[in-house]
């Protein structure tokens, strides 16, 4: 069987202290052979991430350890770039260096307020959830990125979900008419959650939307979480009869056909 986390962070994101060689040994120890390092680019001012990133920092050591552990495993470089609607320019200059994976995220809709603050603003979820995915849809349509991260975002931090059927759908028909796929963020089963983001419900639309290919990502921001709760998205590719995939310069790979 192979293991892929395609979602992790290290010290190039603003929100992690952890050493790239720390989650290349987590993975060699740990059985997972593809991992790929997806650290933040914000380009929101008030993000505490803003301007953080340092792409030839980060590509220098990347290279240096993708040699390194050649044989044993096979790093990949990503970014989760937020909201690259917005910040198009950003998103441009920066994708033109090697990378084998995007995952575009939505971590601000509404007034420039991070989600773990707007769940203290009077609006109500409902409202919030609906602003989420018309974002959302934004990010799907502009068709920059290659996967869509933790989808039902908000879930982290709302303790109910809601489910805007007819707005959902549209995002997900749109992912499939431009080959962006769905990952299965496993962070959420770390914060008491029972659920992935996505998990069933919204999974069982994106496949009645035509959605096939599907990612995990454990969004592990230190070694020790790295390829967590992969075997509850195993399974549940395999009950949702999906087919798991991976990005290499930037091209869609079955995990099937590396077997
Ligand atoms: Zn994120
Ligand atoms: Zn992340």
């Amino acid at each position: 069987m192979i293991n892929c986390d395609l979602h992790t962070h290290t010290k190039y994101s603003d929100d992690s202290q952890e050493l790239m060689e720390n989650h290349c040994l987590k993975a060699i120890e740990s059985g997972v052979s593809f991992l790929c390092i997806t650290d933040h680019v914000d380009c929101n001012a008030i993000d505490s991430g803003f301007d953080f990133y340092d792409v030839e920092s980060f590509f220098k050591e990347f290279s240096h350890l993708k040699a390194k552990y050649q044989g044993q495993l096979t790093l990949l470089a990503g970014i989760e770039f937020g909201e690259p609607h917005i910040y198009q320019t950003q998103m441009e200059i920066l994708t033109k260096h090697p990378y084998d994976l995007i995952l575009g995220s939505v971590h601000f809709w509404y007034q420039d307020l991070y989600a773990s603050k707007l769940v203290n603003n009077p609006m109500s979820i409902e409202e919030s959830y609906q602003r989420y995915y018309q974002e959302l849809l934004k990010v799907v349509q502009d068709n920059k990125v290659d996967v869509v991260a933790h989808f039902d975002f908000p879930k982290r931090y709302y303790h109910k979900n809601v489910i805007h059927e007819e707005l959902i759908r549209t995002i997900c028909r749109t992912m499939v008419e431009n080959g962006i796929v769905m990952e299965i963020n496993t962070s959420s089963l770390r914060r008491n959650k029972t659920e992935t983001m996505p998990d069933r419900e919204i999974l069982i639309l994106y496949k009645e939307c035509g959605g096939k290919y599907v990612t995990i990502g454990s969004d592990a921001h230190i070694a020790v979480d790295l390829g967590a709760g992969l075997a509850y998205a195993k399974n549940l590719i395999k009950v949702m009869e999906l087919e798991e995939v991976v990005f290499i310069n930037r091209e869609m790979v079955l995990l099937s056909n590396l077997k």
